[in-house]
């Protein structure tokens, strides 16, 4: 897996005693819902075993970072459910896919870790200061070195690092943003929650030699995709 010196070498000692800290248990408990849930591609469950999702909270909600669901990051934000982190992870990589990924909406970093451990780079963008202040010092804390955060509005895209093999938009929008979409490589997938007339859907865009590809996997609920910053 790319990234996380630091992270494997704990595991690995861990591992090799026999034993487990209460988070890494609590880890183990998670991806076995996970798979059960219907997450079925291995890399992906690895890598929720192996991210650390109770230094992504607030201390005060850490016992309950391994539970499946959402949590509030302040600014009136979430990191999001567990299970929609790991589908969203597996609908973006099978089969293939991805080196480069750029994600939108970084929030508390979570999903950019797990994106870490599998592709071999991950750019992604906040709009809100403070949240991207905050994911930027957890993730460097863990020695997360393939990945690059960006402040700003994340509708634009990054041009300077593009095409990118893969986009992942972790915010609801009423369709797909232009600019993200022009700077997919071919062959490449985008996968984002859309607003639409029966609420939310989690919709994976392939970008294909005559236009897009749309699939329609599942329902979902997402904060919603803002402009400008904050
Ligand atoms: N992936 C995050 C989910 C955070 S919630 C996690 O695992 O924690 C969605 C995030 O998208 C919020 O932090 C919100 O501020 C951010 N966001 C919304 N619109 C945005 C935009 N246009 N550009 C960048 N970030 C945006």
């Amino acid at each position: 897996m790319a990234g996380y010196a630091a992270l494997s070498a704990a595991a690995a000692a861990d591992a090799a005693a026999g034993r487990g800290t209460g988070h890494a248990r609590a880890r183990m408990r998670l991806a076995t819902r996970l798979a059960t849930a219907g997450i079925g591609d291995e890399r992906v469950i690895g890598a929720v075993t192996q991210v650390p999702r109770h230094l992504f909270v607030d201390e005060a909600l850490a016992t309950h970072a391994y539970d499946d669901a959402a949590l509030p990051i302040g600014h009136g934000q979430t990191i999001s459910q567990p299970y929609t982190v790991a589908r969203m992870t597996e609908a973006l990589l099978a089969p293939g896919c991805c080196s480069t990924v750029l994600e939108i909406g970084t929030g508390s970093g979570y999903q950019t870790a797990v994106l870490a451990a599998l592709v071999r780079r991950v750019y992604s963008i906040e709009r809100v200061a403070a949240l991207w202040q905050r994911a930027d010092a957890r993730l460097k804390a863990l020695r997360c070195r393939n990945v690059r955060l960006r402040y700003g509005d994340g509708s634009l895209g990054w041009r300077e690092y593009a095409p990118f093999d893969g986009i992942l938009i972790t915010a609801a929008a009423h369709g797909v943003p232009r600019q993200l979409a022009a700077q997919l490589a071919p062959g490449g997938r985008m996968v984002l929650p859309l607003n639409g007339m029966d609420g939310q859907l989690l919709v994976r865009l392939t970008r294909t030699k005559l236009g897009f590809r749309h699939e329609v996997l599942e329902p979902v609920t997402f904060v919603p995709l803002l402009g400008g910053v904050a």
